[in-house]
This record gives C-alpha cells, structure tokens and sequence, in this order.
C-alpha cells in the first residue's frame, strides 16, 4: 500500500524534514505544500534540499511518483468576476508547475475553482482557458483535478465537471484526478458502496487518470456540501468504508495521502496509517495520539 499523509515543509529543513516527517508516520509518501497554502509568498526551491531529501526517500523506498505537491486553495481559476484573482492564479499556477518541475515531483493537486456568481458553466469554461493559458510547458508534470464537496460555487463536484474540463482543455492528457473520499461523501456520492462509485468514475473519468487518493472522513452526513475533514473512523464515512477503499485491489498502485485533523495539537497520521494497515480500528485512538502513544 502507497500511503502517507499531508506534512509541513518549513525552514530550515523543507523538502528534508518533510520526506523526515512522513518517515516518522512509517509512510511511503506524501502531500506538501511549496509554501503557506493560504497565501502565494514562495521561497526558492534551490533553498530547500531538495536533494538530500530525494536522497531519503530513496533510502526508505518512497518513489518520485509519491511525493504529491498541493496548490495553495486561495487560487481560483474559475473567478469570473474579478479579472485581477483570475490573473493571479494562472500567474502562481505556472510557476508553481516550474516549482514541481524543480522538486522533481509529478502530481499538482489542483482545486479546480470557484465560480462565485458567474453560474457553473462560466466557471467551468474559465477553469479551461486558466488551464489553457498555464498548462504551456508542463513536461512530465501532470495536474490532478480534485473532487471537490461542492460547498458554496465549488465546481469539480461532479465527475462530469472534471471531465467536462479534461475534454476541453488543450493538452488534456496533462492532467489527471485526485479522489477525496471526505469531499465526494460530501457531494452526495454514496460512498458505503464504493464499488459503484468507483465504477462510476471509472464510465465517467477512467481509472486510469486517478493519481490520488485523499483519505479522510467527513464530520457531516452524505450530500451535505460542507468539507469538515474527520478522523479515520470517527465521521460518517467510518472505518470500515475507507478500510476498504485503501485496500481495494484496483486501487494498489494509487497514492493515499491522510488530510485528517490534528488532535489537540497532535498529528495523527502515524496511528492513523498503522490502523488502515492492520484493519483493526482502535476506538481509544485518540486518547492514543493525545498521549503521542505509537500503534
Ligand atoms: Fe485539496
Ligand atoms: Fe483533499
Ligand atoms: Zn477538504
């Protein structure tokens, strides 16, 4: 199982203390962000051993493909109403695709955007020249579209969306799919059978453009359209559900990565990795990760 969660990339180690961090949740990969995620203040990559990092995953057998890079979700392609928020994130999107050119990853996860009031297919035609307009020299990067819950103007929160988009755009082959099980839950997916959603994916987007999984729970009940992440087995969705999304044998080569929330300060995502790995959900786990207990 390819697994691992969300972890920080700050000074003075960056990529190295993250691959540092993910090494110490016992995971085989894992999400960063190139920089605050709410904001587009960016370091240059030269000052973040990026080396020595690639050095460490190779040591502990985590390959290129796992280490999935996030775009900042203040960027909004889909902005139709105020030009200078559309410019800005086609500007930040293609550097931020140079930025995972440098780091040597090949996955930018992408929120595909909001439309604020200009109505869905606005949106969704806007996300496509964003993309157009950013998408010119992405050579092995490949941007994945994520599956979004639908809350307030969210667009992506439909499969059909995110196909609309990959039939649209110029280069289309460039981009693939990250799954949130928290946002689909959210978006009405009846993700208790997930075999059918799955299949449904599969018709719509085809399996073989899903490059990610983000693994979380929800804190609300199907079709809610909120996006409040809960831990592994403490939502709506439950153990059992996402249990068997990890190790659903179609899924094996797919990248999980943990966005649930820390526990009083904590992160969970070492037992939290341990708990999806055995099958055994521990129901005192977060007394557990409040005592910093290893599974
Ligand atoms: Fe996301
Ligand atoms: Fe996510
Ligand atoms: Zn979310």
């Amino acid at each position: 199982m390819i697994i691992g969660s969300h972890v920080s990339m700050s000074a003075p180690d960056y990529l190295l203390g993250a691959v540092k961090e993910a090494v110490s949740y016992d995971a085989n990969a894992l999400m960063i962000y190139t920089g605050p995620p709410q904001n587009t203040r960016r370091k240059p990559i030269s000052e973040m051993k990026v080396k020595e990092a690639h050095e460490l995953m190779q040591r502990h057998g985590i390959c290129k493909q796992s280490m999935i890079v996030h775009a900042p979700y203040i960027i909004n392609l889909a902005n139709c109403l105020k030009p200078e928020t559309y410019e800005l994130a086609v500007e930040f999107l293609t550097k931020e695709i140079e930025r995972v050119k440098e780091l040597e990853a090949t996955y930018l996860v992408l929120h595909p955007g909001s439309h604020v009031k200009a109505g869905e297919e606005a949106g969704l035609d806007k996300i496509i020249s964003g993309l157009d307009e950013a998408m010119q020299n992405m050579g092995n990067v490949s941007i994945a579209l994520e599956t979004m819950s639908g809350k307030g103007s969210e667009l992506g929160y439909r499969f059909e969306q995110l196909r609309y988009i990959i039939d649209h755009v110029e280069h289309g082959e460039a981009l693939s799919v990250c799954l949130d099980t928290c946002h689909i839950h959210d978006a009405g997916y009846d993700i208790a059978h997930f075999d059918e959603v799955l299949r449904e994916f599969d018709r719509i987007i085809g399996l073989e453009r899903l490059a990610c999984i983000h693994v979380n729970d929800s804190k609300n009940i199907q079709g809610a359209k909120k996006d409040r992440h809960a831990n592994i087995g403490f939502g709506e969705i439950g153990y059992q559900t996402l249990y068997h999304i990890v190790h659903h044998p179609r899924l094996e080569n797919v990248v999980k990565i943990l966005e649930t929330p820390y526990i009083e300060e904590h992160p969970p995502y070492q037992q939290e990795i341990a708990m999806l790995k055995s099958g055994s959900f521990d129901e005192q786990l977060q007394e557990k990760i409040k005592q910093g207990v290893r599974l």
